[in-house]
């Protein structure tokens, strides 16, 4: 199965945070995008993100993935405070080709990728092809607002950070 990852983290060693996914998925990486710099998305009161996409080929279900994420998460010490809010690590499923899910426990695809322009960009980076409920990510990217955009740089390939 592939499927498209979104990690963050806003709190303490950032890189370190998402260093600890691109080592859980070593053998099972077949795309990443550069780490992003990206300002905190719908609570815009807290530091700003470190944003990576990784795309995974994994012999595990859909279930199976998402509980992996949030081991990583757990072993971060994350702590949830408030919605959005800053933390150690977020592990997201963006998408899963051939599966979709509208359950709370899993929701694929992740219902705000389209909206948000750290999932989009550094996913493009990993993958020009990429595709989003059918349509290219690409196109998706010219309908969020400049100024979203505008605060995302890239700073580099995870391992010379
Ligand atoms: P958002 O999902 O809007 O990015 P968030 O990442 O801050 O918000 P969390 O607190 O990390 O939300 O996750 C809450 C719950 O979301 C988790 O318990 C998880 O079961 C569920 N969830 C549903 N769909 C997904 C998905 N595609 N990827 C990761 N978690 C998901
Ligand atoms: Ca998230
Ligand atoms: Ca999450």
């Amino acid at each position: 199965m592939r499927a498209v990852l979104s990690i963050g983290s806003n709190m303490q060693d950032r890189v370190e945070h998402l260093k600890s996914v691109f080592a859980e998925f070593q053998d099972e990486i077949v795309a990443s995008s550069s780490v992003y710099s990206t300002p905190p998305w719908g609570d815009t009161d807290q530091d700003e993100f470190y944003n990576a996409i990784i795309i995974v080929e994994v012999d595990q279900t859909p279930l199976e993935l998402l509980h992996r994420g949030q081991a990583l998460e757990k072993a971060a010490d994350r702590v949830r405070e408030r919605h959005w809010g800053p933390r150690t690590l977020d592990v997201d499923i963006v998408e899963i080709e051939g599966f979709s899910s509208d359950t709370q426990e899993l929701t694929v695809p992740h219902p705000h990728a389209a909206e948000r322009g750290f999932v989009l960009i550094p996913w493009l980076a990993a993958d020009v092809h990429a595709t989003l409920g059918g349509k290219p990510v690409a196109g998706i990217i010219g309908n969020i607002p400049q100024d979203d955009i505008a605060g995302i740089k890239v700073l580099g390939r995870i391992e010379k950070l």
